[in-house]
């Protein structure tokens, strides 16, 4: 059969007016940058910007900041007042959606389908759904008259950098919080360019502050003493030490943390349609997704068939250029990310495990991993117990449900699960079972913000998305 091949098909990167460099965003404006740390390019390892170290002084001045407007102007304001600016961020995130997109995927690295079909639209729907919100917080099931918890702390990882900051920042702001947060390391761009929309929204200065800088930074705000409330979003390990850290004060915290999720496929699955379901689950956003269908179980009956059928669809998947509009699979994020990544992959031959990936060209400068999946895995491969946060697939089989149920269980993370089969009643049986925070049936990876997400056991507690997603900023 004739195969066609796909033109180049680049997004232009002239709408975005990236800074050599950037300042902090405190009380409404942005410091001088004093540099310190670079952000680059992943795909290209080019230098993007110099961003600001933030340290306790710059850490003080915006909890500082955020203190008063929370004081003086956004906690004693009407939700309905509230309500119009959030409404007003989110049309302006869809006026700047394009460039918000090429930014993203120039400092990230995933494909730009993901970032203008995917974040950048879930982000906008976030801030309109929790304007809807602002004002009806008396109907939302927290007591007759909740009341904001005062200032909060975010820290978020560099995975979905923009989408991260909304899934913070507008059920915060809706509740009447005020807000320091912190982008990750890799990815400060997008939070930085949101600073601007803050500008331009005429949002009253202090009730949203920016701070850049690495984990320090991190550490320095969960641990300032006004901070009412930690959101964090990032890795089991350091949501484990702030969760020390806060122990025994008056903080909220809620953590969202990392994820080792199953994607279950019985023999009465469509086998087509699952394994676009496998591949969105783990080679979207190049598998740096806390909820990644990381471990495929399938059923034995059906491993033959369904392993053809996924091989010949990896071989389809593009690899390369995040701006180019045909790409599927982006850069890894980091250097250090993909070093884990090949670690872990290593880890995963040495035990024993098949390694295959489809032949495919890697660019020779950034940082690339091809899409790949391990057979012959067992449940003790640290291959099938870590998170490997990259485009790796640790393929299990099973025999039963019960079986599949107590393998998908074996995991110290509950974050998500996939299950695919043809009856209903199978999948209610299996869900219920299932020590997950989000199943997903006949689909993987869907999200929507009504919807709330978030983890048990290891991947953390509390609840972002929805009506639930409220309750971690309001005191009641
Ligand atoms: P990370 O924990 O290394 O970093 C996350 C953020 O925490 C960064 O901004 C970092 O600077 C900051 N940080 C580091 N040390 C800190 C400290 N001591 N105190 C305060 N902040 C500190 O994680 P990462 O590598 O950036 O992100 C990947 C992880 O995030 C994965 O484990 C993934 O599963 C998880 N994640 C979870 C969700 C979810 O909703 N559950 C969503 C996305 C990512």
């Amino acid at each position: 059969m004739t195969r066609f091949e796909y033109a180049p098909a680049p997004e232009s990167r002239s709408i975005v007016d990236i800074r050599s460099s950037y300042g902090l965003f405190i009380d409404g404006a942005f410091t001088d940058g004093t540099g310190g740390r670079k952000t680059v390019n992943p795909a290209t390892e080019e230098v993007l910007a110099e961003v600001t170290e933030a340290g306790a002084a710059e850490v003080e001045a915006a909890v500082a900041a955020a203190r008063r407007a929370y004081t003086n102007v956004w906690g004693p304001m009407r939700g309905a007042e509230r309500a119009k600016y959030l409404y007003r961020i989110a049309r302006i995130v869809q006026e700047r959606a394009r460039e918000l997109a090429v930014l993203e995927s120039i400092d990230n690295g995933k494909p730009i389908r993901e970032s203008r079909d995917v974040d950048v639209p879930l982000v906008a729907a976030h801030f309109f759904y929790y304007a809807g919100w602002a004002d009806k917080l008396k109907h939302a099931g927290f007591g007759h008259d909740p009341r904001p918890v005062g200032v909060a702390g975010q820290v978020i990882p560099w995975n979905f950098p923009l989408l991260m900051l909304a899934w913070k920042i507008a059920p915060a702001l809706a509740c009447g919080n005020t807000i320091v947060l912190k982008p990750a390391e890799t990815t400060p761009l997008t939070a930085l360019a949101f600073a601007e929309i803050c500008q331009q929204a005429d949002l009253p200065p202090g009730v949203v502050n920016i701070v850049t800088g690495g984990g320090e930074t991190g550490r320095l705000l969960v641990e300032h003493p006004d901070v009412d409330k930690v959101a964090f979003t990032g890795s089991t390990e350091v949501g484990r030490a702030i969760a020390k850290s806060v122990a025994g004060t008056r903080k909220r915290v809620s953590l969202e943390l990392g994820g080792k999720a199953a994607n279950i496929v019985f023999d009465d699955a469509p086998i087509d349609q699952a394994v676009e379901g496998i591949v969105n689950g783990i080679f979207f956003n190049q598998g740096h997704v806390c909820c990644a269908g990381s471990r495929l179980l399938v059923q034995e009956s059906v491993a033959d068939e369904l392993l053809e059928s996924l091989k010949r669809r990896m071989a389809q998947l593009r690899v390369g250029d995040p701006l180019d509009k045909n790409t599927d699979v982006g850069a890894i994020n980091s250097s250090a990310q993909l070093d884990r990544i090949r670690e872990l992959s290593a880890a995963g031959d040495d035990e024993g495990a098949q390694r295959w990936s489809p032949p495919c060209e890697l660019p020779e400068r950034g940082f690339w991993f091809a899409p790949t999946i391990f057979t012959g895995v067992t449940q003790a491969h640290r291959i099938a117990r870590e998170e490997i946060f990259g485009p790796v697939l640790s393929v299990l089989t099973f025999r039963t449900p019960a079986e599949a149920v107590e393998k998908a269980n074996n995991t110290p993370y509950g974050l998500s699960a996939g299950v695919w089969t043809d009856k209903g009643s199978r999948i209610l049986r299996i869900a219920d079972q299932l020590r997950a925070g989000v199943v997903w049936a006949n689909t993987f990876n869907k999200f929507d913000p009504s919807s709330p997400f978030g983890g048990y056991k290891e991947s953390g507690y509390g609840r972002e998305g929805g009506r639930h997603g409220l309750e971690a900023y309001l005191a009641h």
